[in-house]
């Protein structure tokens, strides 16, 4: 079987057509500003009923949830990062963060996933570094799981779009 492909586009998370989309939450899994409180908002108030199950979760870790209204059947939450300056460990937890969140996609049977750029908001991970982590980690992640056949990377903007296939072109 051939392997999944990896696409780079400029669009809304919570518009994407996938099997699920990620959600870069905070650890309390309650709802925040940015991307979080965009996929909450379309979703309802159901998701936030579903996350608060969880007792939160731990930075680099995943958790999933129904989409709810969304179009994408499910969502998976997971906290990135906060970057510190770079030497807490925040590339491994970020790489953690995208390898967790396939982990999860796999484990329910999704094909189709959509992935927001995960700390590079308000968790100011810078955004270059932060597109090479992502970029490097979703290609392990295909190249292991052969029923994967598309992941996404949702840029909001074209600042982080570009950044996402600079480090696609340098990663081949
Ligand atoms: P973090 O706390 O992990 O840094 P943020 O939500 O602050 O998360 O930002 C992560 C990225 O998500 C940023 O690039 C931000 O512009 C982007 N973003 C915000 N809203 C959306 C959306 N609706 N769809 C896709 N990306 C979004």
């Amino acid at each position: 079987m051939a392997m999944g492909k990896l696409i780079i586009k400029l669009g809304d998370i919570t518009e994407e057509q996938v099997d699920a989309i990620v959600n870069a939450a905070n650890t309390t899994l309650r709802g925040g500003g940015g991307v979080d409180g965009a996929i909450h908002r379309a979703a309802g108030p159901a998701l936030d009923l579903a996350c608060a199950k969880f007792n939160g979760c731990p930075t680099g870790e995943a958790r999933i949830t129904p989409g709810f209204r969304l179009p994408a059947r499910y969502v998976i939450h997971t906290p990135g990062p906060v970057w510190q300056g770079g030497d807490h460990g925040e590339a491994e937890l970020l790489a953690a963060c995208y390898r967790n969140c396939l982990a999860l996609a796999r484990e329910y049977g999704c094909q189709t996933v959509a992935f927001p750029s995960i700390s590079t908001g308000v968790y100011r991970y810078p955004l270059a570094a932060a597109a090479r982590v992502a970029v490097k980690t979703i290609t392990t992640g295909l190249a292991k799981d052969p029923a994967l056949w598309e992941v996404r990377m949702v840029c909001f903007d074209p600042t982080t779009e570009a950044a996402y296939r600079q480090a696609l072109e340098t990663h081949k």
